[in-house]
């Protein structure tokens, strides 16, 4: 059994005839380490790849790394993954989250847990320790998500952890969320999965405790973490609200970000942070003149009922342009636009999407399906609104960051992991281009960065796409190493740092900290082949489940027709970046090259060691990685090359 770091179990669930079975992480943990990799096992190896996602057969598995129970590293986090509806084509998917949950599932005994059948009827899981039971839950169906945490919390003790759906999940809207402690939310459609197995929630509890096998070196390392991260690493707080919100932490984290929590009237803190926090301020500010609370209310209305906050925002805005335009016909009254910006508004939009009522049905389906429905103009401005084809948001967009047109490209939902890695490092760059008190990272640090994390220098020149294959490699193997032990992407990989090393941060810390945990030897490189494995695992699920390699692997056209627009990137309104020999280049009206776009594809496929035509693996490249069993598997249906 992992001695270290593991539970040493993970638990299997069949809703639809109750019964339970142990699986041995032992099996998984050596080749796949946890979260995403373990899921991915069990994904490729117990489900038919012809199961939807709302079909019994398709599994849910939640699957904590070895690093969540051990402070410190901001690694208390958790996944879940399945095949999600959100996505076009319907895929493979995941969403990482923080809060206690994942831990709490660890000191139950459990790595993960997978579960897969349908209830019939709305069911809860109760998991103390060895006691686990599915319970009745018909008292919850129904019920938005903080409500369902309080009665159960006030049921079975405030130590209990809840993670649960909204009734979003429950109706089946296709961008429908988990919520668990803390406010923390999964996105990327897998709340609905979660309800069409009539699973309303599952509440964990349990005493066990984790050792590491080296507690002295992870001490140490947790205090090099913290000189290296701490003091620099509120990058843009503009979601900060003076004297209303303040700075929280996630449990377990240790180290914090520009996380921050506000007290509601009801007493209740809520979190307001990132993305989320963005839901409802353009129309609350067109509306008021003036920020008001009512945009934080947009945020909190999304998680209790369980709607994603990604897909919501390109939802109202665009709604908000198509009723300017005068598009949506009836429909402006229907939703009360005139209102946009007001409580009202929002607390009936939300509520229509939710139980699926009116127009709120369309919208259910994904902002693409709606704006389909409403006409081609409607169509037609999405490109304002959205970035991926699940309709999530736009941020980081690949006309100023080349790097991130193909880590969308290969992706079924928005890749914010990987996504952070190269935007984030602009952001810190930014500070210290407009002389930002405090900041340190300059374009020298940036390009020295690059050599160090992307493979060489060129990876920051923001104006070509030379050397971003080679990058989005390194950045997508990285990540799924990080995403399986499990670390947060708003500190890992930590590529830049304010401290007596200098301003560059260091890419072997992850391997060092698994190392200590789990008593396994393990360096940089091992950790990213790891990685690498994992992602060619993912590529293979998909596949099989009709991801058709390069026809699939695209982005939204508008990036390749419309010019890119001042303002249209929150963090960089000049759209300023880097150049290749340290000057500063507005990318103002730039537009994406196909030609150069598909080049770059045929390149990083060529990297990846898949087939440069298709885009499909090859088996030398899975067999070198030790998937033999994925080369057969993809070898008997046609999918490898
Ligand atoms: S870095 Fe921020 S988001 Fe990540 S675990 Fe820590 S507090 Fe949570």
């Amino acid at each position: 059994m992992a001695e270290y770091g593991y539970a040493g179990r993970i638990l299997k669930v069949d809703l639809s005839d109750g019964v339970l079975k142990h699986l041995d992480t032992d099996v998984y943990a050596d080749k796949f380490l946890g979260g995403r990799g373990i899921a991915a096992k069990i994904y490729w190896d117990m489900v038919p790849p012809q199961a939807r996602a709302f079909d019994p057969e398709n599994f849910l598995i939640f699957s904590t790394g070895p690093v969540a129970g051990f402070p410190g590293f901001a690694g208390y986090r958790w996944q879940v993954c399945g095949r999600s509806p959100a996505g076009n084509p319907e895929a493979f998917s995941y969403a990482n989250l923080g809060g206690r949950w994942g831990a709490a599932l660890k000191y139950a005994g459990y790595d993960g847990l997978a579960a897969t059948g349908k209830a019939g009827k709305p069911v809860y899981l109760f998991i103390n320790n060895d006691r686990v039971e599915i319970r009745d839950a018909s008292h919850l169906w129904g019920r938005p998500a903080f409500e369902v945490i309080d009665i159960l919390k006030s049921e079975l003790g405030k130590a209990v952890s809840v993670l649960t759906i909204g009734p979003a999940a429950e109706n089946l809207v296709s961008f429908g969320t988990l919520i668990t402690d803390e406010g923390s939310s999964g996105a990327g459609g897998l709340g609905g999965v979660m309800g069409a197995k009539m699973l309303k929630a599952i509440v964990v509890s349990g005493d066990k405790r984790l050792k590491a096998a080296d507690p002295e070196s992870l001490h140490r390392l947790s205090r090099r973490v913290r000189e290296m991260r701490k003091p620099n690493f509120r990058v843009d707080v503009y979601w900060d609200v003076p004297g209303v919100t303040k700075p929280a932490v996630c449990h377990g984290c240790g180290l914090g970000c520009a996380r921050q929590t506000y007290r509601a009237e009801n007493g209740r803190s809520f979190k307001h942070f990132c993305q989320s926090a963005f839901v409802y301020i353009e129309p609350v500010m067109r509306y008021f003149g003036r920020w008001n609370e009512v945009a934080m209310l947009g945020n909190r209305l999304c998680d209790t009922y369980g709607l994603d906050t990604s897909v919501m925002i390109g939802i109202i805005n665009w709604l908000y342009a198509c009723h300017g335009e005068g598009l949506l016909g009836e429909i402006s009254e229907e939703l009360g636009m005139s209102e946009a910006g007001s409580s009202e508004f929002i607390e009936a939009l939300t509520r229509k999407i939710a139980f699926r009522e009116g127009f709120g049905d369309i919208l259910a389906r994904g902002i693409l399906e709606a704006a389909q429905y409403i006409g081609k103009e409607a169509e037609g401005i999405l490109g304002n609104f959205i970035a991926t084809r699940v309709g999530e948001t736009k941020d980081y967009d690949p006309r100023l960051i080349p790097t991130t047109a193909l880590l969308y490209a290969t992706e079924s939902r928005r890749p914010i992991q990987q996504l952070h890695e190269p935007s984030m490092i602009m952001m810190m760059w930014l500070k210290w281009l407009r002389g930002d008190d405090g900041a340190f990272f300059t374009s020298q640090d940036f390009r020295e960065a690059a050599e160090r994390f992307w493979g060489g220098a060129v990876a920051a020149d923001y104006t070509t796409f030379e050397g971003k294959a080679l990058a989005a490699k390194m950045i997508q193997d990285r990540s799924y190493a990080k995403e399986s032990l499990i670390l947060c992407d708003f500190t890992w990989p930590m590529v830049w740092a304010d401290y007596s090393g200098g301003h560059v941060g260091d890419p072997a810390m992850e391997s060092q900290i698994f190392s200590a945990i789990t008593g396994r030897e393990m360096d940089k490189a091992g950790l990213n082949r790891i990685g690498e494995r994992i992602f060619n695992l993912q590529r293979a699920i998909m596949l099989r489940q009709g991801w058709r390699g390069r026809e699939d692997d695209v982005i939204l056209d508008y990036l390749f027709n419309e010019p890119l627009k001042a303002g249209e990137v929150y963090f960089d309104p000049e759209c300023l970046v880097l150049g290749r020999d340290n000057e500063v280049v507005s990318r103002k009206g730039n537009v994406l090259d196909r030609g150069e776009f598909e080049e770059s594809k045929s390149e990083y496929y060529g990297l990846r060691g898949w087939d440069v035509e298709s885009g499909f693996p090859t088996g030398r490249i899975l067999k070198e990685l030790e998937l033999d069993e994925v080369a057969e598997g993809l070898g008997g249906q046609g999918l490898l090359r």
